[in-house]
């Protein structure tokens, strides 16, 4: 099914209720460096937003909070409407506790640089644990939802291999495939091509565009490639030291940069 286009300007602020992230204020420091700086921004149900910059501009810590990895020194997250990295408590809002953080981590799914597929099961195992230990289902059925995926991401022939006798490009497609088994809401790609050797790049960046155009996830990703960045984007947000420059469809940030800041970036990049 083709996804409905996301409404509304990006550059207008969403009302409550129709976004699925949201960072209010929020500050992240390790140390004596702050990496996120009284951060704000919302991304929409099913929109596709990419976060570019450089090196160490705080992208990765963002996915890292939501990814529960990390957590925020200051400020609130919340994801559907909820508190995410805050809970109720005594008097209000209160740090979340990892229990809390289970449940509100259950619409995200997670593809990372490094495949991370357990190694001693095969690729059937791999996309089916989870939704069998997590989320009730029999293994009946995440095997058949499991052949779907395979299916969908190029692979229904290797079920069963373990994923030492994968290409990379192929260990992403399963990796892909895992997350989507877990039924999110969100997901988030953190340079999902950064370990793949070059000629497989292309392939997986066109199954994941093909991914994002058809289902109704909500896509926030990380990436350094440009081309990716702007196949991928319903909005692409520019970061440095840990504020966002600009912000805008992909149109405006590739094509025509406002800020001197993004031009300076595109053009070492690119
Ligand atoms: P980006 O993804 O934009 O390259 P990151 O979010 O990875 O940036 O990093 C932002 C800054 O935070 C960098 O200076 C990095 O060194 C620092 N940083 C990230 N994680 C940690 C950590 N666990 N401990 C200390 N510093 C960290």
């Amino acid at each position: 099914m083709e996804r409905e286009p996301v409404p509304a300007p990006a550059d207008a602020a969403p009302a409550a209720g129709d976004w699925m992230i949201r960072f209010d204020q929020v500050v992240k420091r390790f140390g004596d460096l702050t990496v996120l700086d009284h951060l704000d921004f919302h991304v929409r149900a099913k929109e596709r937003v990419t976060l570019i910059g450089p090196s160490g501009s705080g992208k990765t810590t963002i996915l890292r909070l939501l990814m529960t990895l990390e957590r925020v020194t200051g400020g609130l997250i919340e994801v559907d409407g909820r508190p995410f990295s805050h809970m109720p408590g005594r008097g209000g809002l209160v740090p979340a506790n990892e229990k809390h953080l289970r449940v509100a981590r259950r619409k995200i799914g997670m593809v990372f640089q490094q495949f991370n597929l357990f190694p001693n099961m095969d690729v059937m195992r791999n996309i089916t644990e989870a939704p069998v230990r997590s989320l009730g289902r029999s293994r009946e059925e995440a095997e058949t939802r499991g052949a779907e995926l395979l299916e969908m991401v190029g692979l229904a022939d290797k079920a069963h291999e373990h994923p030492a006798r994968l290409s990379g490009g192929q260990q992403q497609r399963v990796a892909i495939a895992r997350a989507l088994a877990m039924e999110p809401e969100i997901l988030l790609l953190d340079e999902v091509t950064s370990a793949l050797d070059p000629e497989l790049v292309a392939g997986v960046q066109c199954l994941l565009r093909d991914i994002a155009q058809e289902s109704q996830l909500t896509i926030l990703c990380v990436t350094h490639e440009m081309h990716f960045a702007r196949d991928i984007s319903d909005r692409v947000l520019m970061f440095d030291r840990g504020r966002i420059v600009e912000d805008g469809p992909p149109e405006q940030i590739f094509g025509e940069p406002r800020e001197q800041r993004t031009r300076d970036f595109l053009q070492a990049v690119i």
